[in-house]
């Protein structure tokens, strides 16, 4: 491949854009590879695309190899098996919703698990055809509240997202390794600098949860990650350790029924005016709270998983729609779900509770909460009883726990946790039936009876990536690309007219012929010094410099990263590059 400057489609900008907060999206504008083109939207220029397109096969490559098959589902999408998910009124504002014209709603799809386990069912119907992994790479829409970052947080935006099917847990959990495993290769190959941290699972559903943060100072993502073990967790799903429980066990279950100073909806707001945190009457008060969560357990459950409502405080919250989604929650929630999986919605806030004449306890684990309900379409669960967790200081006094540095780390004796910030470039989850609850999916088993299969989903934000990898490889200059997903592999610069650009463009073709990307910046209307430091903006690995030596026959390598520069023979430089 050979790319000429004096013909791309390439315009870098001698100022930072005024709108470009972040590193990345001031750089990728500055450098030419994105335009926006609407709130939350970006043109891919050439070189972005082809970064883009490197990002893109090295994820497709990874899935590819632990035997996921590529399909397409489409983007435009009627409204009904949302509906029958739930997530039509979970995502609320979230989902780019229309009509089309005959004034049927559809939607422009956030992630496809409901497809995904249509497709299954349409067409599997024997045991025999499990396991299977489904994936795609996709443009996805979602309405973010604050699109921001460029790349990081847009409204349209490339995603890889998978889904396994299997049979068991076991299956299911093999499923989730092997992602988790492939996702750590994926992103050790384009040289991001990243930790794997337990998460919450939000707005899917389901239980086990990880994420792949990039560590960034601009990160939306707050981690902690311990001084003496491998602990990480998103602060969303760190367990704090108690503070006067004295429990030799670091993960025990929240596990206080009964307590007889059970505090209520009251004690909640309380505590929400006590860390001034908003004065309101009613759930509306503690909805400010960051940090808390209540744990539901179903009756008689000993051990397993708590169901786990966060209240929503992380973030803005639109009361509105919280309280429109909660309606419908109260009814499948604690009354039947079972009876109406439709009806399942997600948010359960105190009002709920304290309606239903529910006890609870404050659990001061620190889950600051999306509002969603996790795991609460398991078959046979009903959120009946409410207990605390064991932070939870029976003395009339509670204490909500927020993860600072210093604290204690919550897997280990020794450590303490440290806060770090990162993007978020993928996450895995174990989704169990949800999907395949809702639609219903049954294969005809080994005895002739039917199973329903269990699903994983797995993503990777692939254009956010994009931005990921710029936010760790920069300097004051400009980009610095790995050499993995850099657009061209030798930025080749002809710095003088005449016999500097024949040679250049010469050296080039050599190097093409030889299987490398070669950009060459054949311009005659600038200046050496304007390709030098376009050059270093655009951040290309390695540049060869035609300039006056080659009267002498020698030619200059320059190494981006390391700003080394040495002189080698014209004639060697395929040799020394390929
Ligand atoms: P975030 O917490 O940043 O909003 P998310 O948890 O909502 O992300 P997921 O539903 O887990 O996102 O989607 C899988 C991946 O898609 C994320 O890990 C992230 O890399 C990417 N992604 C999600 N939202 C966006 C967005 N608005 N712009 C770019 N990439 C995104
Ligand atoms: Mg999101
Ligand atoms: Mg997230
Ligand atoms: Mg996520």
């Amino acid at each position: 491949m050979l790319l000429r400057t004096s013909t791309l489609l390439l315009r870098t900008l001698r100022e930072d854009p005024a709108d470009a907060e972040v590193p990345s999206h001031r750089l990728l504008l500055r450098a030419g590879y994105v335009r926006r083109a609407a709130p939350g939207g970006y043109t891919w220029l050439p070189l972005g695309k082809l970064v883009l397109d490197r990002i893109t096969a090295i994820v497709r490559d990874e899935m590819t190899a632990i035997g996921d098959q590529e399909v397409h589902f489409p983007a435009l999408l009627p409204a009904e098996p949302y509906r029958t998910s739930g997530r039509w009124t979970e995502y609320g504002d979230d989902i780019f919703t229309l009509a089309d014209r005959r004034g049927a709603d559809h939607l422009l799809a956030p992630t496809h698990e409901e497809l995904a386990a249509l497709l299954v069912k349409d067409l599997f119907t024997s045991y025999r055809d499990f396991p299977v992994t489904l994936f795609q790479i996709q443009t996805k829409f979602r309405d973010e509240a604050r699109p921001r970052a460029g790349l990081l947080r847009g409204r349209e935006f490339l995603m890889k997202d998978a889904y396994s099917f299997d049979l068991d847990d076991a299956g299911l959990r093999a499923a989730y390794d092997r992602h988790r495993a492939a996702y750590e290769r994926v992103f050790t190959r384009l040289g991001l600098d990243f930790t794997t941290v337990r998460a919450m699972s939000g707005a899917m559903g389901g239980s086990a949860s990880e994420e792949f943060l990039a560590a960034t100072p601009v990160g939306e993502d707050t981690f902690v990650g311990c001084t003496a073990c491998d602990y990480a967790a998103n602060t969303e799903a760190v367990v704090t350790r108690a503070p006067t429980a004295g429990d030799p066990d670091a993960h025990p279950p929240a596990e206080v029924h009964d307590t007889p100073e059970t505090p209520t909806i009251t004690a909640l707001v309380e505590l929400a005016e006590a860390r001034k945190l908003g004065g309101r009457a009613g759930w509306t008060a503690a909805d400010t709270l960051k940090n808390v969560v209540l744990t539901v357990r179903r009756p008689g459950a000993e051990q397993g998983e708590p169901l786990v409502i966060g209240l929503p405080g992380d973030r803005e919250v639109d009361l509105k729609r919280v309280e429109a989604v909660l309606a419908p929650a109260t009814v499948a929630v604690f009354e039947d779900w079972d009876a109406h999986p439709e009806l399942v919605r997600g948010y359960i806030g105190p009002q709920v509770l304290a309606e239903h004449g529910i006890r609870y306890l404050v659990d001061p684990r620190v889950v600051p909460g999306t509002g969603w309900l996790t795991g609460a379409n398991e078959p046979g669960r009903h959120a009946t009883d409410v207990v605390c967790g064991r932070d939870f200081v029976p003395d009339g006094t509670i204490e909500a726990a927020e993860v600072r540095p210093g604290d204690p780390c919550p897997a280990c004796a020794d450590g303490e946790l440290t806060i770090r910030r990162g993007i978020e470039v993928g996450h895995i989850f174990q989704l169990g039936r949800r999907y395949t609850d809702a639609f219903a999916v049954d294969v005809l088993g080994p005895e002739g009876k039917p199973v329903r299969p269990t699903m994983g989903c797995y993503g990777i934000g692939v254009s956010r990536a994009v931005a990921a990898v710029a936010e760790q490889h920069h300097d004051d200059r400009g980009l610095v690309w790995p050499a993995t997903v850099a657009p061209c592999d030798v930025h080749l610069i002809a710095a003088g007219k005449g016999p500097q650009l024949d040679a250049a463009l010469d050296l080039g073709g050599r190097l093409a012929a030889a299987g490398l990307r070669v950009l060459v910046d054949d311009r005659t209307h600038v200046s050496a010094g304007v390709k030098f430091t376009d050059a270093e903006l655009i951040g290309i690995p390695r540049a060869v410099v035609v300039g006056r030596r080659l009267a002498d026959g020698y030619v200059e390598l320059r190494d981006r990263a390391t700003g080394e520069r040495t002189e080698l023979p014209a004639e060697a430089v395929v040799e020394r590059l390929r």
